[in-house]
Order: structure tokens, then sequence, then C-alpha cells
């Protein structure tokens, strides 16, 4: 399995699907889960307390599935947005495990069982490590990111995916483009996990717009190798999709000439982009 060179080496080798992210204070294990058509969860787990995270929950018999094989109790579900396709299993998790919901206070009410409404404000630990909440409105009005400093990891729901970002449901390119910058802002060796793998649809249309980007050309390659292979394209790495996402990219010269926009602001370059994704 390749090394996916995150800040703290992460490895794989607990199984195919997990890697463990040794930190200067604890160890996690990270599993990615595929659920419905198209989306993830993430479990994340700590050996020495047995405290166990998802990341968005899909799909609960493929979670609990996936946590049975392993021998983790799920004691924690971080949300990132309202949405079904990332809160429908949520319920019957919560009936089986009785883990502690935590989801966007601005979403209250929308996400089922929330316990703990978080804002950026909130002082959030799992397993020992800080959590941050970083706002992200755009896709959902309240969509939240989480990130694990200690471990360099970030779970960007459906507001970053690799090559591509969500579609803007309830904010406008404005806020949306704000959002992105957020995530961009944190370390280039932050490990992004998703909601979706988008990666190779999403990277068809970056070769559109920017043609001309080797290192675009060289992800899509190890994206197809990857899904040919039938494997995940994540985790990316945030460094990387400054390189090569056009929705992280709209200082781009090649991609303002391609649009016509030489002048514009990079939010207006960004909504340019998203309008012609949404066509594409
Ligand atoms: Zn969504
Ligand atoms: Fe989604």
């Amino acid at each position: 399995m390749p090394n996916v060179c995150g800040r703290r080496d992460i490895k794989f080798d607990t199984g195919p699907r997990d890697h463990q992210i040794p930190s200067a204070m604890v160890s996690l294990v990270v599993a990615l889960i595929p659920c419905l058509s198209d989306n993830y969860c993430v479990l994340l787990h700590h050996p020495e307390s047995g405290q166990t995270a998802a990341i968005d929950a899909p799909d609960a018999e493929a979670i609990k599935a996936a946590l049975a094989e392993r021998g983790w109790r799920l004691t924690h579900i971080f949300v990132t947005h309202h949405h079904n396709d990332h809160t429908g299993g949520i319920k019957a998790l919560k009936a089986f495990f009785g883990a502690s919901v935590i989801g966007p206070a601005a979403e209250e009410g929308r996400i089922p069982e929330l316990a703990v409404p978080v804002s950026p404000a909130s002082k959030l630990t799992f397993a020992g490590q800080p959590v941050e909440v970083i706002e992200t409105p755009g896709h959902t009005i309240g969509h939240v990111t989480y990130y694990l400093p200690e471990s360099g990891m970030a779970f960007t729901g459906d507001t970053l995916f690799s090559l591509g970002c969500g579609r803007i449901f309830e904010g406008d390119a404005k806020s949306m483009w704000q959002s992105l910058s957020r995530i961009a802002a944190l370390p280039d060796d932050t490990a992004i996990y998703c909601g979706h793998e988008y990666t190779l649809s999403n990277g068809r249309f970056a070769l559109q717009v920017e043609p001309e980007n080797e290192a675009l050309k060289a992800r899509m390659k190890e994206v197809e190798s990857l899904r040919a292979a039938g494997r995940s394209t994540l985790p990316t790495l945030l460094g990387k999709e400054k390189a090569t996402n056009p929705f992280l990219r709209p200082q781009s010269r090649a991609i303002r000439a391609r649009l016509g926009l030489e002048g514009a602001e990079d939010w207006q370059v960004f909504g340019r982009l998203r309008e012609l994704k949404n066509k594409a």
C-alpha cells in the first residue's frame, strides 16, 4: 500500500484499508469505509482507550460490519453536515452503541440525535487530542470541517473533495470560497479525508480547465490506476490538492485565461468554475 507521506508518516499496518497515525501523544488507527454508492465513513480508533469515532454515518450496516470486523466499539460520531447520505446511519448506530453525536450547532434540528452541538469556539477532544472545528459553509449553511492538528488530518465532508469541491446548495460562491480558503490555510502535509469518492470524474473536469498542469496529469495517472484496481484515492494531501485541484487554484493564470477572467477576484473565478462543473 502507498505511504501517503503525512506529517507523522502515515503507515498501513493493520490491514489493507487501515493505517496507523502515530503522534506525540496518541496513536490512532484510521479506516476508510465505503458506504452507499460513493460515500465514505472514516473510523478513528484509539487502541489504548478503545475510543472509536466515525466521521459521518452514511450507512449503519456497513459501519457496524466494519467495526465488528475489527473488534471496535463506536463511542463518537462526528457529523460534517445534515445531508442524509452523511446522517442516515446515525439513529441505528446510536441505538446500538449509545455513541455521542457531535455536529454543527447551526444544523441543530436537522441532524438526528445531535447531543454535542459545536462551533469554532468549541473545545473538543478525541482520545486525548484536540479536534478543531472549522466553519465551512456553502454546500450547507452549517457545514463544518474537523481538524486534528496532532495527527495532521482534516475531515472535509462535502466541502473539499480530491480534485473538486461540493456543490453550493445553501450558500453562495463567496462563502464557499472562504470555506475552501480556511481549509487551504492548514499545513500542506495535512491528510484530507472527504465524504465521497468523486476523484476520477472531478479530475476529468480539472483537466479540461487546466490541461497544461503537470502535477494534475500525474495525479490523474495515479487516480486512474487506483480506481482500476478498485482502491480509494483517499486520503489526499492538502499540498497536492493545492497543486492540482482547480477549485483551490483560481489564481492560476492558465485557468483565468481559459475562462476570460484575468482581472477577476479569486472568488469570482472559483464561482465560474463551480458553474461550469455543474453543467459538465
Ligand atoms: Zn452533502
Ligand atoms: Fe454527500
